[in-house]
């Protein structure tokens, strides 16, 4: 009876494997078709607010996938497909155009924008040629490197720290900035987060979620991280920020920027316009058009 019962499980088990792999087979075409047609891509851009002041300071460009017959996909579902197809890295182009272009937008309609970050994937960073694409889109787009900051985790950088330290110092120079994102779930080591060339940490939600909880040692590493970002004199964020409480206590560990549902979702780029038009700027656009004609 087990036996029979082990060999079903067996079978269904086998069965999910199939049926996963057909998945991801399709997935693969879909996505090949939407790359090479450039529709069903779009960025959303979720605020980032000083914990300080609560101003928009920056935003984060997140792809989303319009699936013409499943609807919304998820990166978290349909980036790892398109990094083990290789299709990463059209769609990484398409990405840069996309946000790019945005940016291009605003600045021609007379709105300041804030810097915009661009998560990277390891197959794109290590891509030859990555940073000469940067450089041919920012020049099609007369956009400055300032303008954009990339994202990239920790694990992009395992193993291969000298030559990924190179490449970092040649985006710095450039003038874009760099985070490592979902800071603390990687490997790696403190020692060597010393000799990267980098502008941010992003702590991970993971960490975020649990502040203000029973648990003992909740907010210890917050606190570890916040220290260590002191320290290296880089600007520290707090991803995945969904309650009051947890602002207040990110604000006792002097984390200066906040990421999350709490100050803003991920937005479609009409949205985030009102969102940048709704800041009390120096530069409105209607003061520019006044100065000007006076
Ligand atoms: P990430 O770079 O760590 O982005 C943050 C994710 O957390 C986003 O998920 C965002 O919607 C979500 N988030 C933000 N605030 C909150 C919050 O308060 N609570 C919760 N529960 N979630 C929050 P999203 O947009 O689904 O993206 C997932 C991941 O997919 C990203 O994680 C990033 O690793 C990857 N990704 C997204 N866009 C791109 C892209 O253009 N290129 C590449 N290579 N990867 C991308
Ligand atoms: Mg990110
Ligand atoms: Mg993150
Ligand atoms: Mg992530």
């Amino acid at each position: 009876r087990a036996k029979q019962e082990g060999r079903n499980a067996y079978r269904l088990y086998r069965c999910d494997i199939d049926v996963q792999a057909r998945d991801h087979l399709t997935m693969e075409t879909d996505l090949r078709n939407t790359v090479e047609h450039g529709d069903g891509l779009e960025m959303a851009y979720q605020p980032l607010v000083s914990r300080q002041t609560g101003a928009l300071v920056s935003a984060e460009a997140l792809l989303r996938w319009h699936h013409p017959t499943r609807g919304l996909i998820s990166p978290d579902e349909f980036i790892p497909v398109a990094e083990r197809s290789g299709l990463i890295i059209p769609l990484g182009e398409r990405v840069l155009e996309m946000v790019l272009g945005q940016i291009r937008t605003w600045q021609d309609q007379g709105i300041q924008p804030v810097p915009v970050a661009i998560n990277l994937s390891a197959r794109q960073f290590w891509q030859e040629g990555f940073i000469d694409t940067v450089i041919a889109k920012l020049s099609h787009y007369k956009v400055a490197p300032s303008a954009i900051s990339f994202e990239l985790t920790e694990s992009t950088l395992l193993n291969k720290q000298a030559q990924g330290i190179e490449i970092l110092q040649r985006l710095r120079q450039l003038g874009c900035r760099i985070a490592i994102d979902d800071f603390g779930t990687g490997y790696s080591s403190l020692s060597y987060l010393q000799e990267l060339p980098i502008d941010t940490l992003k702590i991970d939600r993971s960490f975020t979620r649990t502040l203000g909880g029973e648990k003992r040692g909740n907010g210890a590493i917050v606190a570890a991280v916040s220290g260590l970002a002191r320290e290296l004199d880089l600007c520290l964020v707090a991803e995945g920020v969904e309650t009051q409480e947890q602002w207040d206590i990110l604000g006792t560990y002097q984390v200066e920027m906040i990421q999350g549902f709490l100050t803003g979702h991920p937005m479609n780029s009409d949205d985030f316009t009102q969102r940048l038009m709704a800041r009390p700027s120096k530069v409105l656009p209607y003061q520019k058009a006044r100065n000007t004609s006076s």
